[in-house]
């Protein structure tokens, strides 16, 4: 048993809410800190945009990320490279296929 901060009753030692006034106690405040604490910019949702909107440019962003495996940082950047590699081929055959549709209708 322990005394809570907030109120002083004795409540158990693993607690993260004390049952008798409803205060938070430090290791789930600290967890919350350092959450709140992590830059804009490492956060899942800008990754997410980040990578949709500039592609490959974002792997840095993910690389940087300290809460990030090692093994989800190379998985990620294979898995964004091959797609900015299929959304560039699949582009350039639109390009192409353009490209051959202007030919025939200058040849008519
Ligand atoms: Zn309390």
């Amino acid at each position: 048993m322990k005394k809570c901060p907030g109120c002083a009753e004795e409540i158990q030692n693993n607690a993260v809410k004390c049952k008798h006034c409803g205060e938070f106690l430090e290791g789930a405040h600290r967890s919350r800190l350092l959450e709140a604490k992590r830059p804009w910019y490492f956060r899942k949702s800008f990754i997410v945009v980040a990578v949709c909107s500039i592609g490959p440019l974002a792997l840095p962003l993910i690389w940087w990320r300290p809460h990030t495996t090692r093994a989800w940082k190379i998985g990620l950047t294979i898995g964004i490279l091959a797609l900015s590699w299929f959304i560039f081929q699949a582009t350039m055959e639109s390009i192409h296929t353009l490209k051959e549709s202007y030919k025939l209708i200058e040849g008519l």
